[in-house]
């Protein structure tokens, strides 16, 4: 492939994966020696990047006895003590942003512009915010407690920041943490460990078990206090089925197919660019993508005129381009899911615009249009770069249509009108709603979903509950109360 002057510079990532090569997982504060090995590809060349372990059983249950032993001087520990700890990775992570933005598009697929200026900020945010949580967990959540070791499981389209959003919280209120990465993405997280070794983070706080779902069936099952999931509505529901009759805790995020609707008094070009930054960010491979674009009929054709020709400048190429703005998808097995979903989606009549493959994991920008509302495209998640483009008449009907899907992670509301854009965005059901912007994030902000995209929250002191438990009172001191029931049979 040929590199321009504008390729961001590789060389120190590339050192650190000659040098280590195989990796093992991250238990009690070390990397254990690899066992059967697995590789991780670029998957904008197909080019091996390194190995990682695969997680058995038994690296699972060796990780969760780690941490139950950390746990008790995690969770006593004075929560002014654990922020630093917190702040220090912030800092480190910073310090290393160039690196990590580097690694993860590698590793990924996606724009290094994304990971530069999207990804390693996210994520140094949410460690500092939850610095802060930490510094103020005793007088912020009096009577308190941690849950104890949580087991968290990540998907692979913003593998750091996902880690991100799972560990800081878990660490800000005391607990210690499992965490599974995703088979395509597991590099960040690995480069974490060294982080939170470097910072001395007490050995067994953080453990980092790789390997694919059967690693992640296997801490679902190890004897945790909490399991949180991120990923695929399917596998959210396996685990809700298997931690079903235990006492584990369990919080889920999972799939959406969240409206974008375009209002008719909206600025159309402000609209465009919100379509950009929704469908088109990530390559699409975003859990709140706006990913069905509702638009008033009357200002159809103005808005599909404007949107396809910002679609048509936008250029895919090399994800470490600094020009690019649609890298690889993160693997084969999820572009070809892609590709059939499309060819459903266009055997059942809808018309595809754009959206053409490429060589490696490439697909185009694109969108469906004379699109039915059964059609699996309309009803699915395409997780790719593809939005659904239909129109509706009045604001009722764009309320209905919204809300027409089993998911409820995400919308985003388009009009010049705050009136008419907060009357349509409280209709909507779903875990978030912006108005005239697109996928918006704050550490300070829940994020979460209803109905099929899960529940749970992360971020803001909802997230910080999420890995809280008030403590069951003490027992009473009184003489036990009678036994009614043989108070009863004596009667
Ligand atoms: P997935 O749900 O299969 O994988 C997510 C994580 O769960 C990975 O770490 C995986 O190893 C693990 N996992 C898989 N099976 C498991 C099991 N039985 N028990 C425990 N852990 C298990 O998702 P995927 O295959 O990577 O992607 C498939 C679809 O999921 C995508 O097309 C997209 O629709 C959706 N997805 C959603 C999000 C999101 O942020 N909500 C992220 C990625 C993918």
């Amino acid at each position: 492939m040929e590199y321009g002057p504008s390729v961001e510079d590789a060389s120190a990532v590339r050192d650190w994966l000659r040098e280590r090569a195989t990796f093992g997982h991250f238990i009690a504060g070390r990397f254990t020696r690899p066992g059967e090995v697995f590789a991780t590809t670029d998957p904008a060349t197909g080019e091996e990047l390194a190995r990682v372990t695969q997680g058995s059983e038994r690296d699972v249950a060796k990780a969760v006895r780690a941490a139950r032993r950390a746990q008790r001087g995690w969770g006593m520990m004075p929560g002014h003590d654990r922020a630093r700890f917190l702040y220090a990775i912030a800092r480190t992570i910073q310090k290393r942003e160039r690196f990590l933005a580097v690694l993860e598009t590698l590793d990924n697929g996606k724009p290094i512009r994304e990971s530069r200026d999207a990804d390693i900020p996210l994520v140094v945010r949410h460690f500092y915010h939850h610095a802060g949580w930490a510094e103020l967990a005793e007088s912020e959540f009096p009577g308190h407690a941690a849950l104890g070791v949580c087991g968290q499981i990540i998907p692979w389209n913003f593998p750091l920041l996902m880690l991100a959003w799972k560990v800081a919280p878990a660490l800000a209120a005391g607990n210690t943490v499992v965490l599974k990465p995703a088979e395509y993405t597991p590099l960040t997280a690995l480069a974490f460990a060294e982080i939170c070794a470097h910072v001395g983070l007490p050995a067994g706080v953080v453990n980092i078990v790789t390997g694919d779902g059967a690693t992640g069936a296997a801490l679902v099952r190890a004897p945790v206090d909490k399991i949180a999931f991120t990923g695929s509505t399917g596998v959210g529901r396996e685990i809700a089925r298997a931690v079903a009759g235990t006492a584990k805790r369990l919080t889920l995020e999972l799939g959406g197919k969240s409206p974008f609707v375009v209002m008719e008094d909206a600025d159309l070009d402000a609209a465009v660019e919100g379509v950009v930054d929704s469908i088109w960010f990530n390559q699409g491979e975003v859990c709140c993508a706006g990913s069905r674009i509702l638009v008033a009929e009357s200002v159809a054709p103005r808005f599909e005129a404007l949107l396809r020709a910002r679609m048509e400048k936008l250029r895919p190429g090399p994800p470490l381009d600094k020009s690019t703005d649609i890298g690889a998808i993160v693997h084969p097995v999820q572009k070809q899911r892609i590709l059939d979903l499309l060819d459903q989606a266009v055997a059942a009549g809808a018309e595809l615009i754009g959206g053409q493959v490429g060589q490696g994991c490439r697909v185009a920008p694109g969108y469906l249009r004379n699109i039915a509302p059964s059609n699996p495209g309309m009803v699915q998640e395409i997780f790719g770069p593809i939005a659904t483009l239909s129109t509706f008449r009045t604001p009722d009907e764009a309320a209905d249509l919204a809300n027409n899907t089993r998911y409820g992670l995400a919308a985003s509301v388009w009009s010049e009108s705050a009136a008419n854009a907060t009357d349509t965005a409280a209709r909507i059901r779903a875990g978030v709603v912006w108005i005239n912007c697109a996928n918006v994030f704050d550490a300070a902000a829940p994020f979460g979903g209803i109905r099929d995209s899960g529940y749970g929250r992360e971020g803001g002191r909802e997230g910080m509950l999420d890995y809280l438990a008030v403590p069951a009172p003490p027992a009473p001191r009184d003489p036990a109360p009678p036994d009614i029931a043989a108070a009863v049979e004596d009667a």
